[in-house]
């Protein structure tokens, strides 16, 4: 979808790896922003995004970036938050609107807001959509079709700024939702953060096996096991910041975890055929409820 007139005049995105690089093409490709000014860390990567024409203007300078800004989408890790808000708060413009892409909500707002002048508003967001690639290489513009984004905004926050944000991610081609940030962060524990954990703890036990045993795991991975490295492959810093981020939902959604897993053992241990069973029945529904809302297509970008 195209838009006539663009949603906003001037956007910045501040940190242009794999999200905000394709918000920078998607943006691009649908006409939804006049200027697009881009922001990141390293010269390196600034470099990378400037060859590949994500946006109009480069610096590495958050200040620099959101000037003049009506929309700023904050695309970095989640540990980089609390810097960048306190690094471009006093450059930004009454009216501006704020957002990011950040895997938790309550966090992300407790980083940012404090740090924002009046008159700014902050509407967070989290498009549920990824790859276990990083960098601005690995963005591209349809991420983002047939996926969610949830929005957080705090309460009271302007309508106005929250229906602008809620319309970027329609045009991507997003379906939005709206929640509290707490009941995003639980739900997200579940069923984003919890799998990771699982995945790169499956992934590092197999990996300090004595090595002819990692040797066969590696080449008969096709087993499950291959499916695990996939997401253990995700971005390590990203994914630190997310743990240490979501520390309570995690916590109390591992000891659920803990505790099922415990029923399991015990199970095998007793030679229970028909708890496993039940179980396993339970779960097999769970995907097709997965498969009816045509959630199951992985985004799988090729190498
Ligand atoms: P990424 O590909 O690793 O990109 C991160 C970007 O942030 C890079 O441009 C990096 O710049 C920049 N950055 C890192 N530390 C910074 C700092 N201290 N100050 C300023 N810029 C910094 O990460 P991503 O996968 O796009 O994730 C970005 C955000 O999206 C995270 O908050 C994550 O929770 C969220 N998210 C990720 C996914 C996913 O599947 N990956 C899905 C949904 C939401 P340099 O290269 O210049 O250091």
């Amino acid at each position: 979808m195209k838009q006539t007139a663009p949603l906003f005049d001037r956007v910045a995105l501040i940190g242009i790896g794999l999200i905000g690089s394709s918000l920078a093409r998607a943006i691009a490709k649908h006409g939804l922003a006049g200027h697009i000014f881009i922001s990141t860390r390293s010269a390196d990567t600034l470099a990378t995004a400037q060859a590949l024409n994500l946006g109009d203007c480069y610096t590495q300078d958050p200040a620099k970036a959101v000037q003049d800004a009506d929309l700023v989408v904050v695309c970095t890790p989640m540990g980089a938050y609390e810097a960048v808000a306190k690094a471009m708060a006093s450059a930004l413009k009454p009216g501006a609107i704020v957002s990011d892409v950040g895997s938790v909500k309550a966090s992300a707002i407790k980083d940012i807001l404090p740090h924002l002048p009046s008159g700014v508003h902050l509407v967070p967001g989290h498009p549920i959509a990824g790859t276990e690639h990083s960098g601005p290489k690995a963005g591209y513009a349809d991420l983002f079709p047939g996926h969610w984004c949830i929005l957080t905004p705090p309460p009271k926050t302007n309508a106005e700024a929250v229906d602008k944000v809620r319309t970027l991610w329609q045009m991507c081609g997003a379906n939005v939702e709206i929640m509290t940030p707490n009941h995003h962060d639980r739900v997200l524990a579940i069923t984003s953060h919890l799998p990771h954990l699982i995945a790169y703890t499956i992934v590092d036990t197999a990996a300090q096996l004595e090595d002819d045993t990692q040797n066969e795991v590696i080449k008969f991975s096709a087993a499950g096991f291959r499916d695990f490295t996939r997401i253990a492959a995700s971005d390590p810093v990203m994914w630190r910041d997310v743990f240490l981020s979501n520390k309570s939902a995690v916590l109390d959604i591992l000891g659920r975890f803990r505790d099922d897993l415990d029923r399991m053992t015990n199970a095998i241990e007793q030679g229970d055929g028909d708890l496993l069973e039940d179980a396993f029945t339970r779960t097999r529904a769970i995907r097709r409820g997965i498969i009816d809302l045509k959630q199951h297509i992985p985004d799988v970008k090729p190498d």
